[in-house]
């Protein structure tokens, strides 16, 4: 019976939450929070069944898809948005936004180092030939972090040359070590970046970070934010897609490159997934919260064990991923099987580390999950290399990551 937990591992569960009702009480005032924006939202879009029924084919005068699209404008505060099923991935949404808003001659700058590995073929930094920006003449440059920090000055003199059309600010650390950027720490830059260039259109990766606090980074002088569907703001439900909100010229050259110059975001049938995306948008505030509230706990958990944390369990949240340092192998694997072993799908299977394209030593990934790579439910994964950091994601319900964590726990330590 994988479910049966050890009483030391219940007991060890209940003190970490017992020490967290200040953490979860913040988390809680968000949810509620973003849930009233939400709502608001459908109520002044007069949502109602008839949004739901979707098109086929070319998808023209998508009702559904097209009030979902102001909704979405309008809880980032943004002039458009585009929210479409047929981006594949996060990645495909922020390489259509790039080539919007890019032409050859111009220059694309990374605010702060290199950008999520996925981004780097689209960039043209590895995997040249396949049509990336390079290819097409866009030119990339790279700010780096000072001090594992962003570097304010550096951005002020990289963005400075009038050649530089974007500026890319990934707000979540990805599988980098520096911190995930706050949204306040993300205005702070976009003023920065605006006084020494105010033609470059900054442009954020907002992966991860939807909904983690009462503000987007289109709020503080971002011009567009872009992200992936099976993430926070599909709510669990969404079971594919990517969105973008932020200035209209901007969301135009995205969907232009989405679909067809001339065509843009006219076409694209919903295939009778508009519910789900409404649904899994109205849910999203409160899945979000799940998700933070399983990292938090997780946190707290190998913290009594000993182990470091990134960031703290008391810290104030700016995404929903957790960094564990297991410090061998050996943990770091038992951790994941714990994760695996906890799924509602999928969980009689063993993780194994794999050479996985795009990453220079091994990688292991726990996830069963309904929508097939959803890091919106509970997942982990890491690179097979010192200091063994599992990067630990979602949570449906933090009733079953909570489940999920102390099963990865009980791995760890062995059965009594
Ligand atoms: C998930 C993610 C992406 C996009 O990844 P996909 O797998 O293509 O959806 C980009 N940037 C960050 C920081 C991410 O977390």
């Amino acid at each position: 019976m994988p479910l049966q937990l050890d009483e030391n591992v219940k007991a060890l569960g209940s003190r970490a939450q017992a020490q967290l009702t200040e953490q979860f009480a913040r988390i809680d005032a968000i949810a509620q929070e973003n849930t009233a924006r939400v709502l608001a939202a459908f109520q002044e879009h007069r949502v109602a069944e008839s949004y739901f029924s979707g098109t086929t084919g070319y998808g023209y005068d998508d009702l559904g898809r097209d009030k979902l699209d102001e909704i979405y404008a309008q809880l980032f505060g943004t002039e458009a948005a585009l929210v479409r099923l047929q981006f594949v991935n996060g990645t495909h949404a922020i390489t259509a936004a790039l080539f919007g808003a890019l032409k050859a001659g111009d220059v694309l700058v990374s605010a702060v180092g290199a950008p999520y590995d996925t981004m780097l073929g689209a960039i043209g930094v590895v995997d040249k030939g396949h049509g990336s920006l390079k290819d097409y003449g866009v030119e990339y440059r790279q700010v780096e972090l000072l001090d594992n920090k962003p570097d304010l000055d550096g951005m002020a003199k990289a963005v400075a040359d009038p050649k530089v059309k974007a500026v890319l600010i990934q707000r979540s650390k990805g599988y980098a070590t520096r911190a995930s950027l706050s949204v306040d720490e993300i205005g702070e830059m976009c003023q920065v970046i605006k006084k020494a260039n105010p033609n470059a259109a900054i442009i954020v990766d907002n992966c991860y970070g939807e909904f983690v606090e009462e503000k987007e980074p289109t709020h503080v002088g971002a011009d567009l934010v872009v992200g992936s569907l099976i993430k926070n703001p599909g709510g669990g439900l969404a079971p594919t897609g990517g969105y973008l909100a932020g200035r209209r010229d901007l969301i135009e050259g995205a969907a232009m490159r989405l679909t067809v110059p001339g065509i843009g975001g006219e076409c694209g049938c919903t295939l009778g997934q508009n519910r789900s995306l409404y649904q899994g948008l109205f849910l999203a505030p409160h899945t979000v919260a799940q998700a933070v509230k399983t990292a938090v706990f997780a946190a707290k958990v190998m913290e009594l064990l000993g182990y470091d944390t990134e960031p703290r369990s008391d810290a104030v949240r700016h995404d929903i991923i957790q960094m564990i340092h297991m410090r061998e192998p050996e943990a770091l694997k038992k951790f994941c099987r714990g994760i695996q072993f906890g799924a509602p799908v999928d969980s009689y299977v063993t993780p194994e580390p794999w050479d996985m394209p795009g990453y220079d030593c091994p990688v292991i990934m726990a996830a069963g999950a309904f929508i097939q790579g959803a890091s919106i439910e509970l997942s982990a994964d890491a690179p097979m290399r010192p200091p063994y950091t599992v990067y630990l994601q979602g949570g449906l319900t933090f009733e079953s990551g909570r489940l999920g964590v102390l099963l990865a726990v009980q791995e760890l330590l062995g059965r009594a």
